[in-house]
């Protein structure tokens, strides 16, 4: 029987995309050893996938051998397993997953590596990732790619699969604009974020950090209030889902467990942290050593027993923050210390679970300081083992667990004063007090526990949300409302992909009734100027276009004319006519039943749209390969190559030059220019434009464009013109 056969009816199989798989491997004498990993997330969603069948893709952490296996016959759900070369952990997962977007998210821009190549491994992995979770996807309802190692995963995915139901969760903080702007590979980031359907954070803060930078970084358009943002034509949904614990299963183990040794005698403050430069040990050390310091009253009383679990031991950072706790434990306790009593208990290593449950019900404090969480299990877990004489939990702001545990006594970590402070309360606070808040502290954890997130996540993410509203009149005023105001506009626009929609051939590709409204309406007005900029010849867009108020600039700007200008052919254009000719004979012989040559006097164009598409990508390498030989520039288009004269002269220069042409060399002064354009050619506009006007790149989100904003198609495209025609007056 397969692994999915067991599911139940309607409940379609679930893919989980993370970077380790829920076992961790070992090569005993016996071979190959599984053991399951022990982790909350692990818990959470291997009854799911035992429930529904699926498959959960990620690395095993090691190599495997000809004939060796991850999958168990028995087992509930697959498992596929994703290698890394040794090259590759070290700079995907050490490099750029744990030491530029661990720090940089958990905003700690000066322990941030930025490296390029570290970079590029973290890229060519994630689309590893993608490729193999692609190949799993057939049967799949939803795929569920988790964490910061995977952001640019649901981006290739979604290349492979387009039609999938992709989420996304990221289980650690997303850091405010200001931080998350240092990253050179921000815009990257979001966009393969944005690629899935729904991404998930643990609170609202982070949701909002990310609106934030979609709308400052990427100019997409966001709806903060209902968490939707405009990704070319999809809408994508955001959200907080705050992760819970498996509240039974502590409150039970801390029933359970029997009494630790020496936790009556004294009043233990418990940390428990993976020993990680975010969770602010010696912060929380010192603050003990300010209480000690304030209230000589605790000296010899009370107990900081610090659990500080072994972590990622090959990052450099680690082993120097070991070294400083090492030493400030050796410098408070000789300070403190009498003959009898420490007020450090340090221990480096991991408990047993049932111990750690034990350790939470007799702690008086849990002393949870990060200086920074995406949420801290340690402060639920607390809160679910205080089965006894209720303790108190001191919880630092800036951990996500804050947002909702505002019975804690929360605290800024950095302070070493106000910390000090709340421990000296929760030491002297009065059981009435320790057990109203720990009551309101344990009731929410049981309501909003592991399944209750998992459910709302899953829920989330099946439902169709509705699509963003277009855009309309009161977005344009914001985005240029002010930038126009009293000036006079220069409008440029790309024809095909912008001003119609593409079809299969361009002749097919006429102006709608309403755009060519629109477009009058624009040119009609006293101050403003539309040109379009096209890659058909100069002869073809101005007669397709047909309207006689306009500028035209063909051939990727190396012809033009209009109204107001004197009309442009470039010098050079003569000098490549026979060598045009020439190409086009080579490129005939390539060209199968759908692909055609379209010469333009001046550039061509070899259109592969209507081949059959298994077809494209050979006819395509072909048609670029034979374009360089013949000397020319080779640019991909929709469906097509282009072939441009190699004379240093784009779609930039042309629009440059019709601005200094008609509007004199210090036109910026006076003159607002917009640029409207959905191809790779207009990426020359918008690069020359960049600082110098407002420009619009329409449709493929994929790509990284230049441009200011985004717009999803040429419908939006018909509103922007409307308001256009209609705005405020300018200057003349
Ligand atoms: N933990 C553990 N063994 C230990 C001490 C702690 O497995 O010896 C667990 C603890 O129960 C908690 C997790 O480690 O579930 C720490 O999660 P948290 O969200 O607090 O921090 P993270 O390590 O994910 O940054």
């Amino acid at each position: 029987m397969s692994p999915n056969s067991k599911r139940n009816r309607g409940e379609q199989p679930i893919l989980v995309v993370s970077n380790r798989l829920p076992v961790t491997l070992q090569r005993g004498t016996s071979g190959l050893e599984r053991r399951r990993s022990t982790g909350g997330l692990v818990s959470a969603l291997e009854p799911v996938l035992s429930k529904q069948g699926g498959t959960w893709v990620g690395w095993p952490g090691m190599k495997l051998r000809p004939g060796e296996s991850l999958s168990e016959s028995g087992d509930p759900y697959q498992m596929r397993g994703v290698e890394l070369t040794d090259t590759e952990v070290n700079r995907y997962y050490h490099g750029f997953s744990n030491r530029t977007l661990w720090p940089l998210f958990h905003c700690f821009p000066e322990r941030t590596r930025f490296d390029r190549r570290d970079w590029e491994t973290y890229e060519e992995v994630n689309a590893r990732f993608a490729e193999i979770t692609a190949e799993e996807s057939e049967e799949t309802g939803l795929i569920w790619v988790h964490d910061y190692q995977l952001t640019r995963t649901p981006l290739h995915l979604r290349r492979l699969a387009p039609q999938a139901r992709i989420a996304f969760f990221l289980h650690i903080p997303f850091p405010p604009y200001d931080v998350f702007r240092l990253l050179p590979w921000a815009r990257q980031i979001l966009r393969g974020l944005l690629a899935a359907d729904l991404i998930g954070f643990h609170v609202s803060a982070y949701a909002s950090n990310f609106l934030t930078c979609v709308e400052h970084i990427l100019a997409a358009r966001v709806d903060s209030a209902s968490g939707l943002v405009e990704h070319g034509e999809r809408t994508v949904q955001v959200g907080a889902f705050p992760l819970g614990i498996d509240f039974e299963l502590y409150d039970s183990r801390a029933r359970h467990a029997g009494p630790q040794p020496g936790m009556r005698d004294q009043k233990i403050i418990l940390g428990v942290d993976r020993l990680d430069y975010t969770k602010g040990i010696p912060e929380r050390i010192r603050a003990l050593e300010r209480l000690l310091e304030l209230h000589p009253e605790h000296r010899e009383k009370v107990v900081l027993l610090q659990l500080a679990v072994p972590s990622r031991g090959q990052v450099a950072a680690y082993q120097e923050l070991k070294r400083e706790i090492d030493e400030l434990v050796g410098r408070v306790n000789g300070r403190f210390a009498t003959a009898t009593w420490s007020p450090i208990r340090y221990l480096y290593r991991s408990v047993p679970p049932e111990q750690l449950a034990a350790l939470y019900r007799d702690a008086q404090v849990a002393l949870v300081t990060p200086l920074r969480d995406g949420m801290n299990l340690v402060a639920k877990e607390f809160a679910a083992c205080q089965v006894d004489d209720p303790g108190v939990l001191i919880l630092s702001r800036l951990a996500g667990a804050a947002e909702s545990m505002r019975e804690a006594l929360l605290v800024n970590p950095y302070s070493l004063d106000g910390t000090a402070d709340a421990l000296h309360r929760a030491l002297t606070m009065q059981e009435p007090e320790r057990r109203s808040r720990m009551v309101a502290l344990r009731g929410r954890e049981r309501r909003y526990d592991l399944n209750f997130w998992l459910r709302g996540f899953l829920e989330a993410a099946r439902e169709t949300r509705p699509k963003l509203q277009p855009a309309t009149d009161a977005d344009f005023e914001t985005w240029l409302g002010r930038f126009l105001t009293g000036r006079r506009l220069a409008l440029f626009l790309d024809y095909d992909g912008t001003v119609t929609p593409l079809r299969r051939h361009p002749s097919e590709a006429t102006l709608s009734t309403e755009m060519r409204q629109a477009l009058v309406a624009c040119a009609e007005r006293r101050d403003t100027d539309v040109t379009i900029v096209s890659g058909r010849s100069l002869a073809d867009i101005t007669k397709i276009v047909g309207i006689s108020d306009l500028a035209h600039v063909g051939n990727h700007g190396l012809e033009f004319e209009g109204p107001k200008l004197e009309p442009f052919r470039h010098p050079d254009l003569e000098h490549y006519r026979e060598r045009l000719r020439d190409l086009t004979t080579v490129l005939e012989t390539i060209c199968i039943p759908g692909s055609w040559v379209e010469e333009k006097r001046g550039s061509l164009t070899f259109h592969y749209r209507e081949a059959d598409e298994t077809q494209y990508e050979s006819l395509a390498r072909e048609a670029r390969t034979l374009i360089q030989k013949a000397g020319f520039q080779a640019r991909d288009a929709h469906c097509a190559v282009e072939a441009c004269p190699p004379v240093g002269w784009d779609k930039g220069h042309a629009v440059l030059h019709v601005l200094r042409a008609t509007y004199g060399p210090n036109w910026s002064e006076h003159v607002r220019t917009i640029y409207v354009g959905d191809d790779e050619t207009d990426e020359d506009a918008f690069h020359v434009l960049s600082g110098l006007g407002i420009t619009f790149r329409i449709a493929n989100v994929d790509v990284l464009t230049r441009a200011s904003r985004q717009l999803p198609n040429v419908d939006a495209v018909h509103a922007l013109l409307r308001w256009l025609a209609r705005r405020r007056a300018g200057g003349r």
